[in-house]
């Protein structure tokens, strides 16, 4: 008899657990394949701080492709552009192989919305995927060897802030020409956060010469040009958008059920309803008995509960209910070894902030690259 398939989308933050147990679940008989344009997975929480020059891309990467094959199982480095959930295959964009599942779980994550970005140009990046964090430092380190560079960071959100804090560390860290950073944000900075946070947030980027333009929406980016609602325009050498994020887009150019945010629908079990086969975690799930943030916390708690359905999938066992779980921490990393620091109403900023976030980040990163040994 065939043996039942597990074929894996994305691997990561939220099949971490999974891609940790592969061994176990070929030694029960299985096939396992994972799927995923990069050899590594970047822990997304360090990405600014690789961007600072705080931590090197080796610090906070996970070598998917080492540790699934060296768990007897099957990588496969390429792009899942759609599922066929009548003939339970995916299929590929660099390859016209489809790869049939019996159980199939996605974690293809989210990406930043391009609308804004007219003329496509090698300045430009985006806040996610992480990689891109690491290709934007080697070019202002490049640049700025002979002069003063504009760097303009688009949104006024979380990964907005920590681009502009580490911008301005890199800059001063490794003794370049200052770069002249700018935030372009159509609302306040942090809006829908406590008023502390974006206090805290301001008054760090402000001291260390950051620009907060709030109130002007970015219409377009055009050949280094950025073109606001009320007319102006603004040339920058470097621009990075970090206007939110949006799930994969696979499940809805596949006809599958989504959520409003185009999300991968899913029910407690974190189980598409219309095909019991399709599992899924992290930013491309729209959970739908209680919509969730997009933040890598959600994905982690997501992990051992989905790692459990997977197998009751194949093994045909009960499945478990995922539970959200109350209020989160969450400390961002705002360059200058600062942080701001919240849960519940504790909110403080400062040296202290930036301690505890690298404390845990570390030791996150480092429980799972030791599967890689
Ligand atoms: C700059 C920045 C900093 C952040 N900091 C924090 C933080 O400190 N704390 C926090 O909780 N959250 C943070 N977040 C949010 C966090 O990144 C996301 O919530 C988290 O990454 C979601 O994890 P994920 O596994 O769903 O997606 P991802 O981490 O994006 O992983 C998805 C994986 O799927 C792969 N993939 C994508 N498309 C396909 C495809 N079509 N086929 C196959 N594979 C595919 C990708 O290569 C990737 O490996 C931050 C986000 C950004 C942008």
């Amino acid at each position: 008899m065939a043996k039942r398939r597990l074929v894996l989308i994305g691997g990561g933050h939220a099949h971490m657990v999974t891609l940790a147990n592969i061994r176990t679940i070929v030694d029960k008989g299985y096939d396992v394949t994972v799927i995923q344009p990069s050899t590594h997975h970047y822990y997304s929480g360090m990405g600014p701080g690789m961007l600072g020059g705080t931590y090197h891309p080796d610090d906070i990467r996970f070598a998917t492709r080492k540790v699934v094959e060296s768990q007897g199982g099957t990588f496969v480095k390429d792009k899942v552009v759609s599922i066929d959930p009548e003939k339970q295959v995916v299929r590929l964009d660099n390859s016209d192989e489809e790869v049939g599942y019996d159980v199939l779980s996605c974690n293809a994550g989210s990406s930043v919305p391009r609308d804004i970005i007219h003329a496509d140009s090698p300045e430009i990046f985006t806040a996610k995927p992480i990689e891109s964090l690491f290709r934007a430092q080697e070019k202002i380190l490049s640049l700025s060897k002979e002069r003063a560079l504009n760097i303009a960071i688009i949104g006024g959100g979380p990964s907005s802030i920590e681009i502009a804090g580490n911008v301005q560390q890199l800059g001063q860290r490794q003794a370049l020409h200052q770069p002249h950073i700018s935030i372009y944000t159509g609302r306040e900075i942090m809006v829908g956060k406590p008023a502390k946070i974006r206090k805290l947030a301001l008054a760090s980027l402000t001291k260390r010469g950051v620009k907060v333009l709030e109130g002007n929406y970015v219409k377009n980016i055009d050949q280094g040009i950025i073109h606001l609602e009320d007319g102006t325009s603004h040339p920058a050498d470097i621009i990075f958008p970090a206007v939110g994020v949006r799930p994969s887009p696979i499940f809805a150019d596949s006809g599958l059920a989504t959520g409003p945010d185009g999300g991968l629908l899913v029910n407690r079990f974190l189980q598409c309803p219309a095909y019991p086969n399709i599992f899924g975690g992290g930013d491309c799930i729209y959970f739908e008995p209680d919509p969730l943030d997009k933040v890598g916390v959600y994905a982690v708690r997501q992990n051992p509960v989905l790692y459990h359905n997977l197998m009751a999938g194949l093994e045909g066992e009960d499945l478990e209910a995922f539970q959200p779980g109350g209020s989160y921490l969450l400390i961002y990393n705002l360059g200058n070894d600062e942080g701001v620091f919240c849960k519940w109403s504790v909110i403080f900023g400062g040296k202290l902030a930036f301690k505890i976030k690298d404390y845990i980040d570390r030791k996150f990163i480092e429980k799972f690259q030791t599967i890689e040994k």
